[in-house]
């Protein structure tokens, strides 16, 4: 009943752009893997920081839950409102505010696309390096915390995001954080928020750090016999200080994937695609040193993208290789896996988890941002079937808790959600119960996506 209870005030705010129909609905309760479809109960689609703070105000009268929505490309059911309440959807507020190129700073309303923000900063030698792949919003990076293929070189969301304008539970709207590249002044609310997941305020405006493009680029892909060559060579060049822009793996299922959806002729082997930024000088010369790691570590098919175009399909290709993958087996969905460990682990790692999923017999390809010591295992099941399933989500929790063991995090980037919650005692033991306190301060009544982050019954 909270919803009804809301619904007029809502209606107040927001006129006919509080939705009911079934597609809205429906768009708002999908997954982009293998979580059931859960609708909210209505769609609000806001304009202004205030609109967010009175739906905030009414639901908080009411009691209905509400929930963040970006792009809805997160991958472990974050934005889903199992709780019921409300899905509100930041699409309409995608305003570039402000570029400052002095300072090397953009705001944005959350709803800006990655790729939008790079559109717009096309003509002042700018851009915003976090790249995830998918066509995410900044809210909803901001929110996951997400990385990606460049986090090697320029880090996280945590370390892009500058400032925030968030609404809390109770409606109020605060700013965090300051325009300043450091500061010594409190509590951080701005790290609090960026992979608080929606959990803790609704995030209205955004302030990011930008970087120079670079003056000079090259990408290469590398073939590799075996998986662990590949490996140990991504770890040879991060221990040598190579400062790589992104250096990627695949194996060779990923190739042959990738190969039938993009029309590539890679052979099908385990392969880094890597690039590196800088002057013409420092390029040539980091280009040749990783060369000749490369082919110490038994590489060969070394193949440069010399052309800009020729670099934007190389990694167009990587971005689209989770859809390839899904495109492999016919009606699939994907349990998709997110294990992050210190580099120095990173080989064994991977080996380990590529011997597990062949002796569970199912298909799953691995990839990931190796730099970072991050890598996936896309797991296609049938998700009608629930042995397969089963022998799946094992896997996915083995490879957490080999994570843990390995010193490293059950999720490098892609987050919590729904997928990993049980596995949040595991790694953060007593703190976990501060997380649940920190949020029982600022959201009394659990209602931003309740369900998420913290241990069920906290709060
Ligand atoms: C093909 C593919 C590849 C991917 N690769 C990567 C990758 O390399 N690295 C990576 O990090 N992720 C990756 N992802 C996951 C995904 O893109 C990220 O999780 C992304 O950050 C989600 O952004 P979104 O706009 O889609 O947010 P949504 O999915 O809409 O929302 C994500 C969470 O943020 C909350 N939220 C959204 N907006 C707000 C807001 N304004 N205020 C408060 N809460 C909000 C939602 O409630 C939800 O909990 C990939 C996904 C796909 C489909």
């Amino acid at each position: 009943m909270p919803f009804h209870e809301a619904q007029t005030g809502l209606e107040a705010v927001l006129g006919d752009r509080l939705s009911r129909s079934k597609s809205d609905l429906d768009l708002h309760g999908r997954s982009e893997t293998h979580f059931p479809l859960t609708p909210p109960e209505a769609v609000a689609y806001p304009e202004t920081t205030a609109e967010v703070a009175a739906i905030m105000k009414a639901c908080a009268a009411a009691r209905c839950p509400v929930v963040g929505w970006g792009a809805g490309t997160s991958l472990e059911g974050h934005g889903l409102a199992i709780k019921g309440g409300i899905a509100v959807d930041f699409t309409r507020m995608d305003r570039v505010l402000e570029v400052r190129p002095e300072d090397m700073v953009a705001v944005v309303q959350p709803g800006v696309t990655r790729e939008a923000l790079n559109h717009e900063l096309r003509a002042t030698g700018l851009f915003f390096p976090v790249d995830p792949g998918a066509n995410a919003t900044l809210g909803g990076m901001a929110s996951t915390r997400a990385s990606g293929t460049t986090a090697v070189r320029y880090g996280t969301m945590a370390e892009n995001v500058l400032a925030l304008e968030v609404v809390l539970a109770s409606g109020e709207v605060i700013r965090t954080g300051s325009g300043a590249r450091k500061a010594s002044n409190g509590y951080d609310l701005t790290r609090l928020m960026v992979g608080s997941e929606g959990t803790l305020g609704l995030i209205t405006e955004l302030t990011l750090r930008l970087q120079g493009q670079p003056e000079a680029t090259a990408a290469a892909t590398c073939a590799f016999e075996k998986m662990g060559d590949a490996v140990d060579c991504v770890i040879a060049t991060i221990q040598a200080g190579l400062p790589m822009a992104r250096i990627e793996f695949v194996d060779g299922p990923t190739v042959a994937a990738v190969n039938a959806y993009s029309g590539a002729d890679l052979p099908v082997m385990p392969h880094l695609l890597v690039e590196f930024h800088g002057s013409e000088t420092s390029v040539a010369a980091d280009a040749r040193f990783f060369g000749e790691l490369v082919s110490d570590m038994n590489g060969q098919a070394f193949k440069w993208a010399e052309k800009a175009e020729d670099r934007t399909a190389l990694w167009a290709m990587r971005h689209h290789a989770y859809w390839a993958i899904l495109a492999a087996r016919k009606g699939a969905k994907a349990i998709v896996t997110d294990m992050c460990v210190p580099i120095s682990r990173l080989a064994e790692a991977v080996e380990i988890t590529a011997q597990d999923i062949a002796m569970a017999g199912l298909e799953g390809p691995i990839l990931g941002h190796v730099g970072d010591g991050n890598f996936h295992a896309i797991l296609l099941v049938d998700p009608e079937d629930p042995s397969e399933m089963a022998r799946a989500k094992q896997i996915a929790d083995t490879m957490a808790e080999r994570a843990l063991a390995f010193g490293g995090t059950i999720t490098g980037e892609h987050g919590v959600g729904m997928g990993k919650l049980h596995l949040m005692e595991a790694e953060h033991g007593e703190a976990w119960g501060v997380m649940g306190e920190l949020k029982a301060a600022l959201d009394p009544q659990n209602l931003l996506n309740p369900g998420k982050i913290i241990r069920p019954g906290n709060n």
